[in-house]
C-alpha cells in the first residue's frame, strides 16, 4: 500500500502522525540527547523518512536539497508541534544510536503500547469480530545472503574487479552480526527477527505492534514470548493466531490458555504417529499425512468403548483393535468451552463421537497428554480448526499481506546504503522506523476513509510532551 502514495505524503503523514509524539517521548526518556540540538520528534522523522525514501541517501538529500524539512516545520507549526531549524539527518540516528546500542530493543515496548490503543481507537481491533481483530505472526525476516550482504567478505580489489566487469556490487548494509539459522536444510546467515502484525482485514494494510531482533537460536521461544506479551496487551481483542508451523502441541496449548485460538498446520510427527497416504480424492497440495491417537472414551450409553485419533488435524473414532483409516468416522468439533479450575482457566474442546445407535458428547482437556505418550500434547495430532475447514483457510489467507508487508520490509532495509556496520540492534532500529512509519500510514489511510478528524486532537499531546521537556 505504501506503493500507491509518494514518499512525501507519507513524509507528511508521520509528522502529524499520532504515534510520533509518543515515540519520541519514549526515545527522549531512553536517551536524553545531550545534543540539545538534536529533538526526539525530529530523530523519530528521520527515521520513518530514511524507510519512506527506501534510502538514507535520498533522505538526507531530500532535507538539504528541496525545502522539505522547512514544509514539514510549517504544516507542524500550524498543528502547533514544533519541530527543531536543524534537519534529522542520518547521522544524527545514528548519533543516537550509538550513545545507546540498545536503543532498537528499548523502543519495541512504546512501539506495542502505542500503536495498541491507535489501532484501538481507529476501530482496528474489535473484540468478538473478526475482520479487525486477528493478529498473525508469520515467519521471521530472515536478512539472508541474498538481502544482506556480507560486505566485509568482498575485498577492494574483487569489488574494483566486479566494477570493471560490470558485475553488479551490492551497496547494501554490512551484516556484523550473524546469526545461522536452518531452513529447508539451508543454512542461512542473518539476522531473524520477530514480528507480530495486526490485521486490518484491508488487503496489504496491516500493522506492527512488536518485532524483536533475537540472538539465540530459540526463534519458537522468542515467538512465544512475543505473542503473549502482545495477546496479553490487546486484551481480549486476539481472537486467532496464525503462525506458519513452528509452534508444536504444548505452544498451541498455551495460547489456547491465553483464549487465543492458534491456527497452525501440524508439525512433524511425534511419538506414536505415523504417516497415511491421503486418497487421491482428498489430496490437497501434499500427499501423506500423520496420525497418532488421542485417547480411548467409554460410552456410559451403550456401554461401548471408542478411541480417538487425530487424523491428519481431524479426530476420527475406531473400535479398540481397529485400525484408524482415512475414512474412519469424524468427530466434529462442538464448541470450545472456559473452565475455570484451580490453576486459572482451561479450555475444553467438545467433540461428538458417532456411535451406530447414538452420539455422545466427549470434553478434551487441551493439557491431556496423549494415552501413552506421557510427553506429547493431545494438540500434536489434532486442530480445533483442521485444516480441511474453511475457517482455517480464511485465516491462512491472511498470509499474503503479511509476506508483502515482510517483502517490503526487507526492501527497506536492503536499500538503507548508509547504515554503517549494521548490527542486530542497528537493523531493529531501522524496522521500527518502518513500522512506525507503516503504522502511521495504515492509521493515515484509515482516517481519511473514515472520519476528517485530523491531526488536531493529536498535538496537544505533543504540546504537553514538549512543555515536560523544557520544563
Ligand atoms: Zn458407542
Amino acid at each position: 500500500m505504501l506503493m500507491s502514495r509518494n514518499a512525501e505524503a507519507d513524509v507528511f503523514a508521520m509528522a502529524a502522525s499520532p504515534l510520533l509524539e509518543p515515540m519520541a517521548e519514549a526515545l527522549f526518556e531512553l536517551d536524553p540527547a545531550p545534543d540539545p540540538r538534536s529533538h526526539p520528534a525530529a530523530l523519530m522523522m528521520a527515521l520513518g523518512g530514511v524507510s519512506a525514501y527506501k534510502s538514507a541517501r535520498v533522505w538526507d538529500s531530500m532535507l538539504w536539497g528541496q525545502g522539505l524539512w522547512e514544509r514539514i516545520r510549517c504544516s507542524s507549526a500550524q498543528a502547533e508541534r514544533l519541530l527543531p531549524v536543524r534537519r534529522p539527518t542520518l547521522s544524527e540516528v545514528d548519533k543516537m544510536y550509538r550513545r545507546n546500542k540498545e536503543i532498537g530493543d528499548l523502543l519495541v515496548d512504546p512501539l506495542l503500547e502505542q500503536s495498541l490503543p491507535l489501532f484501538r481507537r481507529g476501530g482496528l481491533l474489535v473484540p468478538r469480530q473478526w475482520d479487525f481483530q486477528d493478529i498473525s505472526r508469520e515467519n521471521t525476516i530472515r536478512a539472508d545472503g541474498t538481502t544482506l550482504r556480507h560486505r566485509a567478505s568482498l575485498t577492494k580489489k574483487e569489488v574494483a574487479r566486479r566494477i570493471k566487469e560490470g558485475i553488479p556490487v551490492s551497496a547494501h548494509a554490512w551484516v556484523q552480526d550473524e546469526v545461522k539459522t536452518k531452513k529447508e536444510g539451508k543454512r542461512l546467515h542473518g539476522i531473524p527477527v520477530e514480528l507480530v502484525m495486526v490485521d486490518s482485514g484491508v488487503p496489504y494494510l496491516g500493522g506492527v505492534l512488536t518485532l524483536r531482533a533475537h540472538r539465540e537460536r530459540q526463534e519458537t521461544l522468542a515467538a512465544r514470548h512475543d505473542l503473549k506479551r502482545v495477546i496479553r496487551a490487546a486484551g481480549g481483542a486476539v481472537e486467532a493466531v496464525s503462525y506458519d508451523g513452528l509452534l508444536k502441541g504444548v505452544d498451541v496449548e498455551e495460547l489456547l490458555l491465553l483464549g487465543v485460538m492458534p491456527i497452525v498446520p501440524l508439525h512433524q510427527p511425534g511419538p506414536g504417529q505415523q504417516h497415511v497416504p491421503i486418497p487421491e480424492a482428498a489430496l490437497g497440495d501434499k500427499s501423506r499425512a500423520h496420525f497418532g491417537i488421542i485417547k480411548t472414551v467409554t460410552h456410559d450409553f451403550n456401554s461401548c468403548v471408542h478411541e480417538l485419533w487425530g487424523v491428519d488435524g481431524v479426530i476420527r473414532t475406531v473400535r479398540p483393535g481397529q485400525n484408524v483409516t482415512w475414512d474412519s468416522p469424524v468427530c466434529r468439533v462442538e464448541e470450545i468451552e472456559s473452565r475455570r479450575t484451580e490453576d486459572g482457566k482451561t479450555p475444553y474442546v467438545w467433540v461428538i463421537v458417532p456411535c451406530k445407535k447414538s452420539t455422545f458428547r466427549v470434553a478434551l482437556d487441551v493439557r491431556e497428554r496423549r494415552e501413552g505418550h506421557p510427553k506429547s500434547s493431545i494438540l500434536n495430532v489434532f486442530r480445533v480448526y483442521p485444516e480441511s475447514e474453511p475457517m482455517y483457510q480464511r485465516i491462512k489467507g491472511w498470509r499474503s499481506p503479511v509476506e508483502g508487508m515482510f517483502s517490503a520490509m526487507k526492501g527497506r532495509v536492503a536499500e538503507n546504503d548508509l547504515s554503517p556496520r549494521l548490527k542486530i540492534s542497528r537493523l531493529q532500529l531501522d524496522l521500527i522506523g518502518y513500522a512506525f512509519l507503516y503504522n502511521t500510514v495504515m492509521w493515515d489511510v484509515h482516517i481519511s476513509q473514515f472520519t476528517s478528524v485530523g491531526s488536531q486532537q493529536y498535538t496537544e499531546i505533543g504540546r504537553a510532551a514538549d512543555k515536560r521537556r523544557a520544563a
